[in-house]
């Protein structure tokens, strides 16, 4: 058995909430998460616009923040872009690779391999996200594209990134779609994300944090948080209400308690 690690809850607040809201909602997750950060760590991932505001709102709490994208670049000519150098020192994550960045904003593989290493050069924690999508699962060709998205964004990386890498399993299909992954399903692809991540990085691998992602809800969490190979969750649509947030932030943790025992 692995030594399982403390599980990781990433809320991705995608493009919702004008400032003032999203200082709001910060706020009150502040106060309403605080239970659960003995057992498990927790972070909100806010627009860039409000970024700033946020991480202010939640110093000196056990909730920190993250940016949901940013370029490889440290600066120079890349209008409406941010760059990890600009995040160093005061947003502890970074979640680079999320479908919609690779489906809508025509992200490659290559540009994410150049933002993981930008983004160690300057110490964040990455999350980062693969997924395959729906014709893609219908086929039957789940583990072909995990292994190339994973393979591809790992290489060359410094295999002293391991303690400050998850990757986030998100099936495009299951992404705001009200249809998760079955428990099962997302366990076994998941296990081969750790294989692979177990070339890269050793017996390291096995305190990697592997989060799911799609359409997790207050419901569904305590199933999926109970596989194996589960060590958290990265959260869309249920992280924009705090009394969701933080029922699947309780059932994260009291699974924790569990496996402690
Ligand atoms: C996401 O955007 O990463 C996500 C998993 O969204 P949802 O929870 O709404 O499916």
């Amino acid at each position: 058995m692995r030594a399982v690690p403390r599980p990781l809850l990433a809320g991705n607040w995608k493009m919702h909430f004008t400032v003032p809201e999203g200082l709001r909602h910060a706020l009150r997750l502040r106060e309403d998460l605080e239970p659960y950060a003995a057992v498990i760590d927790l972070v909100v991932l806010p627009p860039a616009v409000m970024l700033w505001e946020v991480a202010n709102a939640l110093r000196g709490s056990p909730v920190a923040v993250g940016a949901q994208n940013a370029g490889w670049a440290d600066e120079g000519p890349f209008t409406g872009e941010i760059s990890p150098r600009m995040l160093a020192g005061w947003c502890e994550y970074l979640l680079i690779g999320h479908s919609e960045r690779r489906q809508l904003f025509r992200e490659t593989d290559e540009e994410l391999n150049r933002k993981l290493g930008a983004a160690f050069r300057h110490d964040l924690k990455v999350i980062l996200a693969v997924g395959e999508t729906l014709e893609e699962y219908e086929a039957g060709r789940t583990a072909e594209v995990i292994t190339r998205q994973v393979n591809a964004a790992l290489y060359g990386v410094d295999p002293a990134g391991a303690s400050v890498l998850s990757v986030a399993y998100e099936p495009v299909w299951a992404i705001g779609t009200g249809k998760a992954a079955t428990p099962d399903y997302a366990n076994r692809t998941m296990g081969l994300i750790r294989e692979l991540l177990g070339k890269h990085f050793g017996e390291r691998a096995q305190e990697m944090r592997i989060l799911y992602g799609g359409s997790v809800t207050p419901a569904n969490a305590r199933s999926l948080m109970s596989e194996p190979e589960i060590d958290g969750a990265l959260v869309g649509g249920a992280s924009l209400k705090a009394p969701d947030f933080t029922q699947i932030a309780q059932h994260t943790a009291e699974v924790a308690l569990s496996r402690q025992r």
